[in-house]
């Protein structure tokens, strides 16, 4: 019985192997600041593929791989072209008028003093420096855990500050009591813990595969540059640090392409494979 059980088991991952691949993107038709998944189901070779002219970046996920990328903010044409290894598949782009707002803070913030000014440059280059620091394989292998509380401000708004100077929200606020904790929304290496002028005290963590999660704001740090964290590890605690009108967590997550609007990304069906110590390795009966 068991060795039939096994037979069985074989020839049907043979037959997969041998399976057609199927290329499927979600969603069909993205908004300048989403982050668009790519899934690759049927074969067992890793598959290559661009999107936009850029490379997919493919990690191995349940019954086959996936990739992720961002369609640019700045994306001003009605279509992307995907292709992947045979497969060419076009999905729509929907242009978005995202909302105005206007934002009232100290006025050092909204009209930072020329001192300041070197400061956030160094600042921003550090955070992108940092988010961008991804080159390894993937370092989760769970679904991407959205950090619980209500939405305060969602991604893409348009803020301008005091009147003046005008700038793009490109991450999602979600309420946090001063104090409370701030957990890594998957495994990852920190890449960055930096004071910064605007976003105050900041962490980075790089996920692997080009995928990095940022988390500003905090009025404390738990962790330090190369550290390894978990999934749902503490790594800080919320705050009000740097540019806010309260406490909040301010989430920023960028995947190969650029930020990308972390409402829609984390209700993609991203499913990777488990670690291969983790994966149970089927051997045939002798
Ligand atoms: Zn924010």
């Amino acid at each position: 019985m068991t060795r039939l059980a096994f037979a069985c088991l074989l020839c049907f991952s043979s037959t997969a192997a041998f399976a057609e691949s199927r290329v499927t993107i979600q969603p069909k038709t993205a908004r300048p600041g989403d982050a668009v998944l790519v899934v690759v189901t049927g074969t067992n070779e890793l598959p290559h593929g661009r999107a936009d002219g850029k490379p997919l970046h493919f990690f191995r996920a349940k019954n086959g791989y996936q990739a992720l990328f961002a369609v640019p903010l700045n994306e001003d044409s009605a279509s992307l072209v995907v292709q992947v290894d045979g497969t060419k598949r076009r999905i729509a782009v929907r242009a978005v008028d995202f909302p105005e707002t206007d934002v009232v803070v100290e006025d050092e913030y909204a009209n930072p003093p020329p001192a300041e000014r070197a400061r956030i440059d160094e600042d921003n280059k550090a955070i992108l420096a940092a988010v961008g620091k991804d080159d390894t394989g993937p370092q989760f292998s769970r679904a991407f855990k959205r950090p619980r509380g209500e939405v305060t401000s969602k991604f893409g708004e348009w803020r301008t500050f005091n009147d003046g100077h005008r700038s793009q929200h490109l991450g999602l606020d979600v309420f946090a009591r001063e104090g409370s904790r701030v957990a890594a929304v998957n495994a990852g290496t920190v890449t960055l813990v930096r004071d910064t002028f605007l976003a105050g005290n900041v962490v980075v963590i790089a996920h692997g595969n080009g995928i990095a999660t940022g988390y500003f704001h905090l009025s404390e740090i738990d962790v330090q540059e190369g550290d390894s964290v978990a999934q749902g590890q503490v790594i800080g605690r919320a705050g009000q640090t740097g540019r806010t009108t309260g406490p909040h967590l301010h989430l920023a997550v960028r995947v190969p392409g650029g930020f990308i609007d972390p409402a829609t990304f984390f209700r993609l069906p991203i499913a990777p494979a488990a670690p291969a110590y983790a994966r149970r390795t089927l051997r045939p009966a002798r």
